[in-house]
C-alpha cells in the first residue's frame, strides 16, 4: 500500500473518532455523520493549530449544518445537465466526467454532497456510456474528471481512463479537478507524473483555500506536477471565517504563485446544504479583488465568479473601475482611486478615415441580441 492509501486509512471519520477528536455531542455526531460523512487525513489533521481556525472549520463536522438542510441539493443543477450518468454537459465544448465518489477529505461546504462519500453515488461501472457520450459529441474537446477526487483512483485506473479518453480525436484538453495537492499531497507522487506526462496535454485544477495549507508538502507536490509539464490552477472558494479577508487572500495568491500555481478562480460559495454559514456578503468578494488587482502581480489575481444558482454557470464579478462613460469617452478609476479618462475611437478620426471605414473594419455580422427582461426587484 503506498504512504497516501496508508494516510487515508488512520483518517478521522467514525463517530466515536468525531466524540473523541473533537468534544462532539454523541448524538449530533451521528445525525452529522448522517448527513456527510466526516473523513480528515493525518496530514490534513496535522494542519489544525486550534479549535475553530480556518483549517479546523473546512474540516471538522459542525452543528450548525444540521440548521439549514432546506437548501437545495444539487444547486448548480448538474443532474439536469447529465444526459448519461457521470456526465454534466453544460458548455458547449467542455463536459464533466465523474470518476469517483472517493475523497481524501470530505470538506464541509462541499456542493457536491449527494455525490460524494458513499461508494454507491457514482457508479464507475457506468463510466462506458459516458465514453461513448464524448465519442458522439464532437463539439466538446475539453473534459474534467471529477467526482470526487479523480486522484482516488490508482494510478493504474486513472491510466485507463486516460488512455479511453486519449483514443477520442476531439479530445484535446484533459483537466483533473483535484484537491489531493493541498489535503493529501502525499498523492503527488513520481509514478503518478510520469503516468501523466504521457497524455499530455493535461491540467490540473486544485483547490487551496488558506495559506496554511501551503506547506513543504504541498509544494512538493505542486512543483512536481509543474515539472512534469501539467500547468496547475487553482479554484479557491470563498468562506467565512477561513479567508473573507483580503490580506488572507493576498497571501494565499502570493504563495500559490510561488509554487507554480496559478490562482483561477475565488468562488463565491455556492447555496447548498448544510453550508450556509460559509456564505459571505458579495461585497466582501468584491472588495478581495478590490484588494488585489493593482496591489499584486496580475499573474496571481483570479476571476471572482457566482456559479449560477440553476445551472447559469459561472459569472464574474468585478469591482466598479467605470465610474462614467460616453460616446465620446469612458472615466475610469485605478486600483489607488486616481481617475483617469480614456478617449473613445471616433469614426470620424481623419487617421482612420485614411483607411477602410471603422465600421467595415470592426463590425462583423451578429446574431440579432435577445432583449433580456430585467425582473422587476421587490424593494421591501
Ligand atoms: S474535495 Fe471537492 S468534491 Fe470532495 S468533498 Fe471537497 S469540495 Fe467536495
Amino acid at each position: 500500500m503506498e504512504l497516501w492509501q496508508q494516510l487515508l486509512k488512520q483518517s478521522v471519520s467514525s463517530v466515536d473518532q468525531l466524540v473523541d477528536k473533537f468534544g462532539i455531542k454523541r448524538e449530533v455526531a451521528e445525525q452529522l455523520d448522517d448527513f456527510f460523512q466526516a473523513r480528515i487525513n493525518p496530514y490534513y489533521l496535522s494542519l489544525i493549530r486550534y479549535p475553530g481556525d480556518p483549517i479546523w472549520r473546512q474540516a471538522v463536522p459542525d452543528q450548525v449544518e444540521l440548521e439549514d438542510l432546506d437548501a437545495p441539493e444539487d444547486p448548480l443543477h448538474e443532474d439536469d445537465m447529465s444526459p448519461v450518468p457521470n456526465i454534466t454537459h453544460r458548455y458547449p465544448d467542455r463536459a464533466l466526467l465523474l470518476t469517483t465518489s472517493q475523497c481524501g477529505l470530505y470538506c464541509r461546504f462541499c456542493t457536491r454532497k449527494r455525490k460524494v462519500g458513499d461508494s454507491n453515488k457514482i457508479n464507475i461501472r457506468e463510466l462506458e456510456s459516458a465514453f461513448q457520450y464524448l465519442e458522439q459529441h464532437t463539439e466538446i474537446s475539453d473534459v474534467i474528471l471529477s467526482g470526487g477526487d479523480p486522484l482516488m483512483m490508482t494510478d493504474a485506473m486513472l491510466e485507463k481512463i486516460l488512455i479511453r479518453l486519449r483514443q477520442i480525436p476531439h479530445i484535446q484538453i484533459i483537466r483533473l479537478g483535484t484537491k489531493m495537492p493541498c489535503v493529501l499531497p502525499q498523492r503527488i507522487t513520481p509514478e503518478l507524473c510520469n503516468m501523466i506526462k504521457k497524455y499530455h496535454p493535461i491540467y490540473v485544477n486544485t483547490h487551496f483555500n488558506h495559506p496554511w495549507e501551503i506547506t513543504p508538502e504541498s509544494k512538493k507536490a505542486c512543483e512536481m506536477l509543474a515539472d512534469a509539464g501539467v500547468p496547475v490552477g487553482c479554484q479557491t472558494v470563498l468562506l467565512k471565517g477561513v479567508n473573507d479577508d483580503p490580506e488572507v487572500m493576498k497571501e494565499l495568491m502570493k504563495k500559490l504563485l510561488a509554487i507554480r500555481v496559478k490562482p483561477y478562480y475565488i468562488y463565491q460559495a455556492d447555496l447548498t446544504k448544510g453550508a450556509n454559514h460559509f456564505r459571505t456578503p458579495l461585497e466582501v468578494g468584491l472588495e478581495i479583488i478590490d484588494k488585489l488587482r493593482g496591489h499584486i502581480s496580475g499573474l496571481a489575481v483570479p476571476h471572482f465568479v457566482i456559479d449560477a444558482p440553476g445551472g447559469g454557470g459561472k459569472i464574474p464579478l468585478l469591482p466598479e473601475y467605470v465610474l462614467a462613460r460616453s460616446k465620446e469617452k469612458i472615466i475610469l478609476r485605478n486600483f489607488k482611486n486616481e481617475v483617469f479618462e480614456y478617449p473613445d475611437v471616433q469614426e470620424d478620426h481623419p487617421l482612420l478615415k485614411k483607411g477602410r471605414s471603422i465600421e467595415k473594419r470592426y463590425t462583423r455580422k451578429k446574431p440579432a441580441k435577445k432583449k433580456i427582461p430585467l425582473p422587476v426587484l421587490d424593494e421591501a
